[in-house]
């Protein structure tokens, strides 16, 4: 799979996770919301990304439903993880998004 990057020739290896925490919540990723985006970057493309352009409305609005009931989410604090695609993490992203169950 080659990066996202336009013009880039590099293979991808990863692709970001956001990361939201609570308000006033821990930045440990697992007290965090996440969302996997469906972007396939190589390293270098990775580290040049600003999490401000992948915060859209309609991201904020998934996680906002998912915080439902809990602490509110506090976007300015949020961070992308690395998500490498040789894990296990985008395994199972990759079989829900073929909308095949992650047990199979
Ligand atoms: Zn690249």
């Amino acid at each position: 799979m080659k990066c996202a990057h336009d013009g880039c020739d590099h293979q991808a290896d990863c692709a970001p996770k956001i990361c939201v925490p609570a308000v006033n919540g821990p930045l440990d990723e697992s007290k965090t919301i996440g969302i996997i985006l469906g972007l396939t970057v190589c390293r270098q493309h990775f580290d040049e990304l600003k999490i401000a352009d992948f915060l859209t409305a309609q991201i904020k609005g998934a996680i906002e439903i998912v915080a439902r009931g809990k602490a509110p989410p506090d976007f300015e604090r949020a961070f992308f993880k690395r998500v490498l695609l040789i894990s296990a993490e985008w395994a199972t992203f990759e079989r829900a998004r073929a909308g095949r169950p992650a047990s199979s």
